[in-house]
This record gives structure tokens, sequence and C-alpha cells, in this order.
């Protein structure tokens, strides 16, 4: 049987245009803490290619400026935040500036976090474990919490909180306190995402594997472990910051609009091995 063809009608093809120009989060308003550098900055940059309205919250305030100027330079709208995660004043002002800026909160990606050099169990501090679940998971649960209320006013909303491959596998090689940290952060995702549905609040996480940003830097300490953590992706390489912003842009959008309490693992396949 030969292949049907068909040219568009008139009406189809301006319907079929129009849609090209519309972003998938045309009037949205998305706040995103850490997005000062590395995914965050990725993740806000994709979202106002989109059409969102974003607000960038970080402690790094020369760069998140910096952040703020080269989107406003391409003709979107961005402001930058002073905000520290661990700090419930700073994200009662910084979601209040938003709603004040910007008249609504629509999306929160919670991204802002921290790593510590890899130690065993027996010599990480219990300072140090502190820490890394202050800025890691009280930080994911402060900005949840200032941000419900005015989700929950625009009507709706999504919330997306970064965890980490650490957070759900590979547990011979991760940093104690830090993939702790993470797999909290995965399961008050879930939590939010039951006790908010009603409100029409989705709430899912994302996993990452090994990420070509300061971060993984910091945590891999020397090229030798860098060596040595690709030989545990079956894609033998570091994923980019646009490839986890995709993944958050799709979270955050309508198009996942049946998804909550979900995950999603963007990672080269490392969990499978
Ligand atoms: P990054 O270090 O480049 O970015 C983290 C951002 O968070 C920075 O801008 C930093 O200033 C900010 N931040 C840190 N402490 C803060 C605080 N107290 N208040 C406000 N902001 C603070 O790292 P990244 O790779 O872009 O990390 C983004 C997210 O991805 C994090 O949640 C991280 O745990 C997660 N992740 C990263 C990797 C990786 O390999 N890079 C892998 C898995 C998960």
């Amino acid at each position: 049987m030969g292949r049907r063809t068909r040219t568009l009608s008139e009406k189809e093809l301006v319907d079929f245009e129009g849609r090209k120009e519309m972003g998938k989060l045309d009037g949205k308003v998305a706040f995103i803490s850490g997005g000062a550098r590395g995914q965050g900055a990725a993740e806000a940059k994709l979202f106002v290619q989109e059409g969102a309205r974003v607000v960038i919250g970080d402690i790094l305030d020369e760069e998140g400026r910096k952040i703020e100027a080269e989107i406003q330079e391409l003709g979107g709208e961005a402001t930058y935040v002073h905000l520290d995660v661990t700090n419930e004043s700073n994200w009662e002002k910084a979601i209040h500036e938003t709603v004040e800026r910007y008249g609504k909160l629509d999306i929160l990606v919670n991204n802002a976090a921290i790593v510590i050099p890899k130690t065993s169990i027996e010599e990480r501090t219990g300072e140090e474990w502190d820490r890394i679940f202050e800025v890691n998971t009280k930080g994911v649960f402060l900005g949840t919490k200032h941000a419900l209320p005015v989700l929950r006013e625009s009507g709706g909303g999504s919330i997306v909180n970064i965890s980490s491959v650490a957070g759900i596998a590979q547990s011979m090689h991760q940093e104690p306190a830090y993939a702790s940290s993470k797999a909290a952060v995965r399961i008050f995702t879930k939590v939010t995402a039951a006790q908010h549905a009603k409100d029409h609040i989705r709430c899912n996480s994302v996993h990452p594997g090994p990420i070509d940003t300061d971060m993984l830097m910091a945590s891999m300490g020397s090229p030798e472990n860098m060596a040595n953590r690709l030989t545990r992706v079956p894609m033998e390489r570091k994923g980019t910051a646009e490839e986890i912003a995709k993944g958050v842009l799709y979270l955050a959008s309508d198009d996942s609009s049946y998804v909550t309490g979900s995950e999603l693992v963007i990672d080269g396949g490392a969990i499978v091995m």
C-alpha cells in the first residue's frame, strides 16, 4: 500500500506555526534555588527560553547576578535574590519577593546542595553530618514549606527536588552523609506529592548521575577518581547540566501533568550497574 500524503489546510498551518512559537512554560513563574551556576543556572536559562519568568536564589551573589544579566541580555525575565537555603527568613523573603515581582509562583526547583569529600562512617564527624543535612535536606523542606501556600494560591504547580543516584543506589561507592541526605529528599518528595495532590501541586525528584559541574570536580578530588567513577557508568561519560535541565523542564511543565511522587533518573545508566 502506498503512503498517503496530504497537504495541511491553511487553518492547520496557522495552528501549527502558532504552536511552534509557544514555550512549554509560557506564563509560568519559577523559583530555582542554587541557580547561580551548574545545573541550576542551566535550568534557569532553559526555563526562560521556554517562556517562564525565573527567580534564582543562591549564596553566590556575583555568579547569580551574572546569570540574571545573561538572561536579561537575551531578552528574558530573570531576577537574582540572595538566599541561604538553611535560613528560614531568607526563604520567606525570597518567596515574598518573587510574588511581589511576578505576581505568583508556579514552579519551585529545590536544587541547591553541597558535597563533602568522601570518608568512612567512622571518620565522619557529627558536625559535618549536620551541615550536609542542613543544606541538602532541611533546605528542601524550608523551600517547600514556604512555597506551598503561594503555589496553592496560584491554583497549583510543580515542585522538582534534585536528589541523586546516591539517594537510591551505588551505595558501595557513596559518601555516607551526602547519600543519606539525598535519600531523605527522595522520600520527602513522595510525602509532599501525597499530601498536596489535593492542592493540584505535583512533586517529583530528579536523580542525576555524575554531571560535569563544579560539584562533581569537588567531590571526585582527582582525575584518577573521576576516571574510576566513569567505570561505573555504562555510557562511560559524564552528563551535562543541560541534559539534567531537560528532565527538570519535563517535570516542571504540564507535559508531566499526571506525574507526581515519581523519580526521574538521568545517569547514563549508572544505577543499573
Ligand atoms: P554546583 O555546586 O555547581 O551548584 C550548586 C549550587 O547550590 C551552587 O550555586 C551553590 O552556591 C548553591 N548552594 C550551595 N549551598 C547553598 C545554600 N546554603 N544556599 C543557597 N544555595 C546554595 O553543583 P550542581 O552539580 O549544579 O548541583 C545541583 C544539584 O544536583 C545538587 O542538588 C546536587 O546535589 C545534585 N547532583 C549533582 C551531581 C553532580 O555530579 N554534579 C550528581 C547528582 C546530584
